[in-house]
């Protein structure tokens, strides 16, 4: 029987070294396959062409591999938007977004920090959306991935192949371009945490996108609220709220009932930020049931409860993204602008995120899958 592959995708530099060492190999060499592997993105181990043939091949009789993800298809939004479907060695598959442009989810979260304002508006941008887990257990209501149900977690490899599979596949150099990084995909991240976390690591370290460009979206998992708080190396925290009372909050999002939102509030009150660095909440608005201006002074209720910390809390409002089998519906625009406007008027920065490929099932909430769809694949 043939022994299973390893995946080289996953492993950081400790595990890197530990593991070329037992061959009897410099620690150099551990450096050169961790730049081969996430700098330079290598897809097998024949491109590592620093290593001599002799090793190139032990490693291939060790059956070690740079990464089973593979890319299964591929479609296009009419906006520029691609929904990739990437699947793993166990016949599991994910969904990762391409966004050209972005959806301007990230406006006024401190983004620029640390770099130079203008340069960095020149570089052209793209937001790379990315799955924590094959499905999810949390069952927002809104939700089309809640509807697959949780299959398994992603280790830390196939996080991080979703991100470098779709950079490959716009051959883009992280020098020319700015990529933002939404863990908002499949999964909670917080329920993946231990993998997701290494993934952050390895995709700073090793791919070169820098932390200020990732932001992390939770449910609400409020204990690793304060896990990512203690982290040296994480992302930005946003935080789905979608509601404006524990009532409506826990018909729409079960957890609710465990961590309210008093919790969510305290561990977001206590999330140390950095310089610039905002925590955002987001707020998907739903036809009749949580769009109201009512609502709208009770999320103003839920901000000033931060006290200080207030001025940095900011709110993307995002207008639900249809799917089947949800019996929700899209509020108008005039809705989804004067919910905008109760928050503003109350000096809270609300920024309504543009929807982003929604007719390929690639919008926020719209991840199950579906591969049944016009237009055509690309
Ligand atoms: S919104 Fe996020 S946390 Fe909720 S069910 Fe969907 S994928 Fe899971």
């Amino acid at each position: 029987m043939r022994a299973a592959a390893q995946e080289i995708l996953g492993l950081d530099i400790q595990e890197l070294t530990g593991l070329l060492k037992e061959w009897g190999e410099p620690r150099y060499r551990a450096k050169q396959l961790f730049e081969a592997v996430y700098k330079q993105r290598v897809t097998s181990l024949d491109e590592i062409t620093v290593f001599p043939k002799p090793l190139r091949d032990q490693l291939k009789e060790k059956h070690l591999q740079v990464s089973g993800a593979r890319v299964e298809k591929k479609f296009l939004s009419s906006d520029g938007t691609i929904r990739y479907l990437i699947g793993f060695a166990d016949g599991q598959s994910v969904e990762t977004v391409w966004m050209p442009e972005g959806d301007d989810g990230e406006a006024g979260d401190g983004s620029e920090a640390g770099e130079e304002e203008t340069a960095a508006r020149r570089r052209p941008r793209a937001t790379i959306c990315v799955s924590s887990q094959v499905g999810c257990a949390v069952n927002c209501k809104f939700c089309m991935t809640a509807l697959l149900g949780l299959k398994r977690n992603l280790s830390a490899g196939e996080i991080v192949a979703q991100i470098t599979s779709v950079l490959n596949d716009h051959n883009v150099d992280l020098k020319e371009r700015r990529i933002n990084l939404v863990f908002m995909g499949q999964g909670e991240p917080f329920n993946n945490y231990d993998n997701f976390i290494k993934a952050v690591r390895l995709l700073v370290k090793g791919v070169g996108i820098a932390e200020s460009r990732m932001t992390a979206s939770t449910s609400g998992i409020v204990p690793k609220i304060y896990d990512l708080g203690k982290e040296e190396i994480r992302p930005k925290l946003a935080i789905s709220l979608n509601a404006s009372n524990d009532e409506e909050r826990t018909k729409l999002i079960p957890i609710n009932k465990k961590w309210d939102i008093a919790a969510l509030v305290e561990a977001a009150k206590a999330f140390p930020l950095r310089k610039r660095e905002n925590i955002t909440f987001e707020y998907v608005l739903l036809e009749g049931e949580n769009d109201s201006i009512e609502n709208a002074k009770e999320v103003i209720d839920i901000v000033n409860s931060f006290g200080e910390r207030a001025s940095r809390v900011k709110l993307n409002l995002i207008a639900w993204n249809a799917g089947p089998e949800i019996a929700f519906h899209t509020p108008e625009d005039s809705r989804v602008h004067a919910f905008q406007k109760a928050i503003r008027d109350a000096g809270i920065p609300a920024f309504i995120r543009r929807p982003r490929g929604r007719d390929i099932y690639a919008a926020c909430g719209q991840l199950k899958r579906i591969v049944t769809i016009e237009p055509a694949t690309v």
